[in-house]
């Protein structure tokens, strides 16, 4: 069976595939996309769509347990969205 993950925007769920896994990285103090879903530490998932949302809500450093900065993360979800 395919892994389900909740998308921290719309609290829904999904099989990872379909969703976004978005990283703290400790060494740059950011939040990165892990597009293969494989890197270490604490994470969380997003719908590419629910990255607003997310955002609004404050969900993602919430999720990570970080104090994210809002315009960097803005910034990574906005290159998920096709041009
Ligand atoms: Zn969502």
């Amino acid at each position: 069976m395919t892994p389900e993950r909740t998308c921290v925007g719309c609290r829904s769920t999904e099989p990872k595939a379909g969703l976004v896994r978005l990283v703290w990285d400790e060494a740059s103090a950011a939040v990165v996309l892990d597009h293969r879903q494989a890197l270490p530490g604490r994470g969380c998932y997003l719908h590419p769509a629910c990255g607003p949302v997310a955002l609004k809500r404050r969900a993602i450093g919430r999720a990570l347990r970080r104090t994210v900065d809002g315009d960097q993360v803005a910034v990574l979800l906005a290159e998920l969205r096709p041009a």
